[in-house]
């Protein structure tokens, strides 16, 4: 998929596949098998603005690889959606549900739109439009959606409902991340941000930092916010979080709740009074013992890894390290680094207990959800850290080698049809 490397992230994903093929020895014909995306759909939606006016908008689904089960990922919209981005994306899925068991291919989908421009109207009729145009592509046992940047639980259920009416009856399986009301599960939504929490939580207790730790947090949207309420939790100190407006700094630790309830208020933690304005890039370099960039992609690079200041790097967004920044790293031990793939698997297994429960039509109590969730990530860690110890190899290339050797080796088993 060489017209797809002009994307950044594209690129980014392909580099790092190379690189552990290379480590893990894979044969050259097997390498383009397990790389190269199975199916992309890139659908236009035209749809009538409130204005009366019809604009239309392009959507796209990427669905990596279908070895394992259906596929699965999340739907994003946001104003630089391209095709390759969801194709990174795509392909960074396959390796986090793998790595963690789950029996499913990785998919990402995307819709090159600002939410924030668009009345709830606009956006549930981009919704049901994109649902209806994946139709022939979709369905429980095929890909199943859910919640990524820019959507939420109200997106899934305009899916939900546009995919049941087409079928004839209620299909909630059909995507995760849902309204508990309507088959979504208990914890879905806290289930990304707490499973960074639990992770980071179990680094600081490995090297033995203090328990009020100071946390850094970028992004504080679903992923953020939430790994910052755990963090607390666990006993840390927040000292810093930011969103798009930038940051908000206070070295004694910030009051979450408060600031929680200023962005109920007024959707960004703009003008929070309880501490100092910080730019984003500021922000993720200031003393910490946890940082936890739960934003966008790509934000530590060549020009800020080498100045970070944290001891554990808690990825919570989706690659949001680049390969230079990687290789810096590399070169500095003292940084304990929680790769994308196992750090924020949280999101995609509590997605996996979702769809059990649908399927079943079975629902579970909450404590049962986490104790599950808390047993597959502990677990996933330990397995990560062996492997980088037993092959002295970096904890990302660890966890990336886990999950592309079990999807190398249901191909191989599979063999090749016809
Ligand atoms: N969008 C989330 C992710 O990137 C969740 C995907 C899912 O639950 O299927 O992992």
């Amino acid at each position: 998929m060489k017209h797809l490397l002009h994307n950044p992230a594209y690129k980014m994903a392909c580099d790092q596949f190379d690189a552990t093929a290379e480590f893990l020895n894979i044969p050259e014909t097997m390498r383009e098998r397990v790389k190269a995306p199975k199916r992309m759909v890139t659908v236009s939606l035209p749809v009538r603005l409130d204005s009366g006016e019809v604009k239309v908008f392009e959507g796209h689904r990427v669905q990596h690889h279908l070895t394992l089960g259906p596929t699965k990922g999340g739907l994003r919209y946001h104003q630089s959606v391209e095709l390759g981005e969801v194709a990174a994306l795509a392909m960074w899925m396959s390796w986090k549900c793998a790595l963690a068991d789950l029996p499913y291919g990785g998919a990402k989908g995307g819709v090159t739109i600002d939410p924030r421009q668009h009345s709830i109207g606009e956006l549930e009729r981009v919704t049901r439009r994109y649902t209806s145009e994946m139709i022939p592509f979709i369905g429980p046992q095929t890909d199943v959606m859910a919640p990524d940047m820019g959507t939420n639980e109200q997106t899934m259920a305009w899916m939900m409902d546009t995919y049941s009416h087409q079928i004839g009856h209620a299909v909630p399986s059909i995507v995760t991340g849902k309204p508990v009301s309507i088959g979504g599960s208990l914890g879905r939504k806290e289930a990304t941000g707490r499973g960074v929490a639990f992770l980071a939580n179990r680094a600081v207790d490995m090297l033995k930092l203090p328990n009020d730790s100071r946390v850094i947090v970028q992004g504080f949207g679903n992923v953020g916010s939430y790994a910052a309420a755990g963090m607390a939790k666990f006993g840390a100190r927040v000292i810093g979080v930011s969103d798009v407006s930038g940051g908000i700094f206070n070295a004694k630790g910030l009051d979450l709740q408060a600031l929680q309830d200023h962005v109920a208020l007024n959707r960004s933690i703009k003008g929070f009074p309880e501490g100092d304005y910080i730019s984003n890039e500021e922000l993720l370099i200031q003393p910490c013992e946890v940082l936890i960039p739960a934003a966008m992609d790509r934000v530590i690079t060549a020009e800020n890894a080498s100045k970070i200041q944290c001891r554990i790097l808690a990825e919570g967004a989706n690659g949001p390290t680049t390969i230079e920044a990687d290789a810096i790293l590399k070169q500095r031990p003292e940084i304990f680094v929680i790769p994308d793939i196992l750090c924020n698997s949280g999101g995609v297994i509590v997605s996996y207990f979702e769809w059990v429960q649908d399927l079943q039509s079975f629902f579970w109590a909450e404590t049962e959800i986490f104790d599950k969730l808390y047993r597959i990530l502990g677990h996933t860690l330990d397995k990560v850290l062996k492997q980088a110890r037993k092959h002295n190899i970096d904890h990302r290339t660890a966890a990336l080698s886990i999950g592309i050797q079990k999807v190398v080796d249901g191909k191989t088993i599979r063999g090749l049809f016809p």
